[in-house]
């Protein structure tokens, strides 16, 4: 391999290549675009977009793209070459400064969630200059936002950008309160671990619930699962280590800091965790590896699976996004500090974080939630659907004694008084550190751990945000007002715990007492998709988002829409992958099988009518029991799939797919794993998990 700093941010257009190409002054005028949020002059545009195209053109590119993120939570890209023809029959080679800011997809292609109906169809991209240009696949890959012509934002970038602005401006109004006069900009930063399975690529084509649902959607129990706990941490194999030196190697030239990989809990289970960086960079770095382990896979002959849950009974796969807000000096504001007035600060964060967690609980179940992520929230799994957060016992103790007003350090026998105290910094433990809380702090960071494996963390990044940015802008209007601060924060502290520290849970989330305990609580448990997406529309959400614009009311029907719908066409291409899989493929293995047996236990009889043929008769008939059962239950989930009401509105659609078709194919899978469990190996139709799962040697 070659030097890792020679190859790392190779095809990135980062700043050192902006220093190195452009002029002075127009690079001066861009990071100024950058660091404020201003927009870009268009002579600018134009000289930084013919460095960037001589630049790309002299790494192999010949087109270049708008990079989007639509509401499909996968990215989009349209490519244009570069090549540009003349009159007198020769070409050149050119990139405009409008080009690079602005680009005209088709938004007619994409989810609007009725914006189209409302407004035209046409929408436009506009360069996020604060996440660098790129190449890849020999396309000049520009971050962009989209939007339709009316504003409405079309993608998750504009509302996460929109909360990032939100966030900046609230949390500086904090800290100039607390004297910090320097301080220009502040940004929630991000560090999303990935989780994802390897398997064998000519299994995967043997299964088309793999190659259209991403899951398999039948599957019996191999005798071999995670119980033996020896994939984790165990030594990598061959073909998976060779896969992650090639894929760290092209997320290394993209410039992104791919550090850690180790196997996971589950076998076939692996995960990456980049370095962390300012939210909106993670979010497009965590797409592109997202694509980039699904494309270096496959030249593995393995297949990358992402999806949240690719089989029943063993770990399903999230992204714990590791959340923290930092300065532009590089101040971690949620590290308790070296003095007391950093610490009172840290308090205060720590606050809106906690009453933002308490009042917003079901706006962060919502940016989780998706079919695929309904197999592990609340199912028996990693992480439950309650939202809660965990402090750990050091905070614990001082948070306690801030709300009793009681001593904090026992030893000394001094009240805990903010601004006052300087507090332990809080390390992290890590062998009893909770792993079993959805949201918890872990020295200076959160962890939220509720998301999918396959999900964009936009989604959950804009909510963060936006939910401390309300916090932070309520405690400024009263801080900002008060006659004595020091007390004022005082009292705002201890009001905001002893109101909402029912959000704190340390104990085992798993467990069903802290179900019944959460709901004592009055939390939410909003156990699948269906049941969370119309607390989105609640009307202190609505205002929530409109008064901050992070969303406005039309973008916010249009997103529930969207979301609705996404349910609604996941399970109807499950469902119809099972009826085809079970007709096509499970059935006539199943009555081949039973053919088979027949015919010996005739030859049997045949050969000496003394022979018995017990066994045969046994096992026939359990497999024809079971094989017309399936059959019956394969005809009401037909049946049942032919009633979906189209014309009924979405919600009412998305209930019945949850509530009869899904239902109906949990019971459809039981026979089938049932019978794969009979049925010899022979005439199986499929992989089994026992091949799928250890197949990567
Ligand atoms: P773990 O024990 O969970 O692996 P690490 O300290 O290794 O904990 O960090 C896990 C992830 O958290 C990494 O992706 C890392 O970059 C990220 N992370 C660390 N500090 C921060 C921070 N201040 N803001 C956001 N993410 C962070
Ligand atoms: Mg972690």
């Amino acid at each position: 391999m070659s030097n890792v700093s020679e190859i790392f941010g190779s095809l990135v257009f980062n700043e050192h290549v902006m220093k190195e190409r452009l002029p002075a002054e127009t690079y001066a005028a861009l990071k100024r675009t950058i660091e404020q949020g201003r927009s870009l002059d268009r002579s600018i545009a134009n000289v930084v977009a013919n460095a960037m195209k001589d630049w790309a053109i002299e790494k192999g590119a010949t087109h270049f793209t708008h990079w989007f993120q639509p509401m499909t939570g996968i990215t989009a890209e349209k490519h244009e070459g570069f090549l540009s023809p003349q009159k007198d029959g020769t070409a050149i080679m050119r990139f405009s400064g409008k080009e690079l800011i602005r680009g005209e997809p088709d938004a007619s292609s994409f989810p609007s969630g009725g914006l189209r109906a409302t407004f035209e169809a046409r929408g436009y991209t506009a360069w996020d200059a604060t996440s660098f240009a790129f190449i890849k696949d020999k396309t000049l890959c520009i971050p962009t936002a989209f939007c339709s012509y009316g504003g409405e934002a079309l993608d998750k970038k504009t509302p996460l950008l929109r909360s990032m602005e939100l966030l900046n401006k609230q949390a500086l109004r904090i800290l100039r309160l607390f004297g910090d006069t320097a301080t220009i900009r502040v940004n929630t930063t991000v560090g999303p671990e990935q989780e994802y399975f390897l398997v064998d690529r000519a299994l995967y084509e043997k299964r088309r619930d793999l190659i259209y649902c991403g899951r398999t959607l039948f599957g019996a129990k191999p005798p071999k699962g995670q119980e033996m706990d020896d994939h984790y941490f165990g030594s990598l194999k061959d073909r998976v280590s060779s896969f992650m030196h090639d894929l760290d190697e092209e997320l290394w030239k993209l410039g992104i800091f791919a550090k850690t990989e180790h196997n996971e809990v589950a076998p076939a289970q692996h995960e990456l965790a980049p370095i962390f960086t300012t939210t909106n960079i993670a979010t497009d770095h965590n797409q592109l590896t997202m694509e980039m382990m699904r494309k270096i896979a496959r030249r593995h002959g393995l297949v990358c699976l992402l999806h949240e849950k690719p089989f029943a009974g063993v770990n399903g796969s999230g992204k714990h996004n590791n959340w923290s807000i930092s300065t532009d000096k590089g101040v971690n504001l949620l590290e308790p500090g070296d003095s007391p007035r950093e610490n009172a600060q840290f308090l205060l964060f720590l606050a809106a974080v906690i009453k933002g967690v308490d009042e917003y609980q079901d706006l962060l179940r919502i940016s989780v939630a998706s079919a695929g992520n309904d197999h592990r929230l609340g199912a028996n799994e990693a992480p439950p659907a309650i939202v809660s957060m965990f402090v750990g016992d050091d905070l614990m103790e001082v948070l306690n004694a801030i709300e009793t007003g009681r001593d904090y350090d026992q030893k000394d026998k001094v009240e805990m008084r903010i601004g006052v105290h300087t507090l332990p910094r809080f390390t992290r433990d890590t062998t009893d550190r909770n792993r079993t809380s959805p949201f918890a702090f872990t020295g200076n960071k959160f962890e939220f751990r509720m998301v999918g494996s396959s999900q964009s963390i936009a989604d959950c990044n804009t909510m963060l945000n936006t939910i401390v940015a309300e916090e932070l802008s309520s405690f400024a209007d009263r801080l900002e007002g008060a006659e004595d601060f020091e007390s004022a924060l005082n009292d705002l502290i201890r009001e905001t715990i002893v109101s909402h520290k029912r959000i704190i849970f340390n104990g085992n989330n798993y467990s069903d007492e802290w179900v019944a305990e959460a709901e004592s609580r009055g939390l939410l448990n909003l156990k699948s998709t269906v049941e969370a997406l119309p607390y989105l529309l609640k009307e202190k959400n609505i205002a929530l988002f409109t008064k901050n614009k992070i969303f406005t009311e039309t973008e916010l029907h249009s997103r529930y829409e969207i979301l609705l719908e996404e349910y609604c066409k996941t399970i109807n291409i499950e469902a119809l992958t099972m009826l085809d899989m079970v007709k096509k493929d499970i059935l006539p293995a199943c009555l081949k099988y039973q053919k088979s047996i027949a015919e010996t236990a005739l030859e049997k009889k045949q050969l000496s009518s003394s022979l018995s043929c017990s066994v045969e008769e046994d096992l026939l008939s359990k497999i024809s029991g079971l094989v017309s059962c399936l059959y019956s239950k394969t005809g009401k989930l037909e049946s049942e799939l032919l009633n979906v009401k189209e014309e009924s509105d979405s919600k009412a659609q998305a209930d019945y797919y949850r509530n009869v078709i899904f239902a109906r194919m949990q019971e459809v899978r039981a026979i089938a794993d049932e019978l794969e469990v009979l049925v010899s190996k022979e005439f199986w139709p499929y992989p089994s998990y026992g091949e799928l799962l250890f197949s990567v040697q």
